[in-house]
């Protein structure tokens, strides 16, 4: 995820404050027939079916796009697909941690949830890459707790922290026709994996309230390919990381997760496969692919070349690869000397130049924060 000035966390504060929207105190899960206290984002939920159409009609986007997700949600399967994803959290194995506790009886797993929802905010986020910000920005929807935890994590408060509320997933579909509402181009869910049952589950709901938005998976890269799988047809752009090239500096900084490279390289092949390259559409936004980034890290930790000649060897040349900048240490960073400082400008402009060597056409450079 990329990181918001305080301009832009304002601009969002306004937009939030316009709206009038409050943060209602929620049941814990999907399908519980529990009432929630405050029903303000659940409203969007409840319009009658003639308003449902013009809902969709609303968005700000190509008004010939059509998500991946609306075939299955008419046909019944992405209901289906939501029910498996809950259940496989009986016997959590929905990211390569393969945890196995039962998420479903209240167990929390390695990345510290149970199958109660958490989300720290929700949204339209204008530090995203440009085709996925347009004028009305990214639709984000932050999520609690992470199953790679980074030593140098930016949102450690969010993601290992604890920061967040519970929330149904009825909530959760009336916050994506919220941001609909208020003219973001897409829903881009960040960290998802845990939660993916509770996404496609809601996305489920709002898609029969008029949902129309393209779907953002923005993700560590570390995912298991079985989970991948299921998305298969659901997602409309892929946002991975793709952080090391080394499964060692994976398992030294984040959590032991020495299976990341080859975890992500497969995970990346199956995203291309699924929804290919990503191209900004004439009206600037994108619509669908696969978009990766790279954070460059201090002292190569991060393996910039490696990754880019991997890339560059095994997808297509002009896949869209954000090279970042903005590394900083955070959490604990400071208790790893190599990791605990900005990156040069030396570094940087060598991690561009291997890229372009590699062959590599659709690169997203950018300024010097130097
Ligand atoms: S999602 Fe959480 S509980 Fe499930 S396998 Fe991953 S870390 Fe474990």
């Amino acid at each position: 995820m990329n990181m918001q000035t305080r301009r832009e966390f304002a601009k969002s504060c306004f937009y939030l404050s316009i709206t009038g929207l409050s943060i209602p105190i929620l049941s814990p899960f999907a399908g519980c027939k529990q009432r929630e206290t405050s029903s303000s984002l659940t409203d969007l939920l409840d319009q009658p079916q003639n308003e449902v159409v013009k809902t969709a009609r609303a968005a700000k986007i190509d008004s010939n796009f059509e998500p991946a997700y609306l075939k299955l949600h008419h046909s019944g399967e992405l209901k289906k697909r939501g029910q498996m994803l809950w259940d496989i959290m009986q016997n959590c194995q929905l990211c390569p941690r393969e945890c196995g506790v039962d998420r479903i009886a209240g167990e929390k797993g390695f990345c510290g949830a149970s199958a109660q929802l958490e989300i720290s905010s929700y949204h339209p986020h204008f530090g995203e890459e440009r085709p996925l910000v347009g004028k009305g920005g990214s639709g984000t929807i932050f999520f609690s707790n992470c199953g790679l935890r980074c030593v140098f994590c930016i949102n450690w408060e969010i993601s290992q922290g604890g920061e967040g509320t519970a929330r149904s997933i009825e909530n959760m579909a009336g916050m994506m026709l919220y941001l609909q509402k208020i003219g973001c181009h897409n829903i881009n869910v960040v960290t998802p994996t845990h939660y993916s049952a509770h996404i496609i589950l809601a996305l489920d709901m709002a898609a029969a309230k008029g949902l129309r938005l393209p779907l953002v998976y923005n993700t560590c890269g570390w995912e298991r390919l079985e989970i991948l799988k299921t998305l298969d047809g659901i997602v409309d752009i892929y946002l991975p990381d793709f952080k090391y090239s080394d499964g060692k500096m994976a398992a030294k900084y984040s959590s032991e997760a020495e299976s990341y490279v080859e975890a992500t390289q497969a995970a990346l092949l199956e995203m291309q496969r699924q929804v290919g390259t990503a191209k900004p559409a004439p009206d600037g936004l994108m619509y669908r692919g696969l978009m990766i980034r790279h954070l460059v890290m201090p002292n190569d930790v991060s393996g910039t070349k490696q990754v880019v000649e991997w890339i560059a060897e095994n997808l297509p040349k002009d896949t869209y690869l954000n090279i970042m900048s903005q590394y900083r240490p955070m959490y604990k960073a400071f208790d790893y000397p190599e990791i605990s400082r900005r990156l040069t400008q030396q570094e940087y402009s060598q991690s561009v130049k291997w890229a372009k060597q590699a062959g590599l056409t659709n690169l997203e450079i950018q300024g010097s924060p130097f």
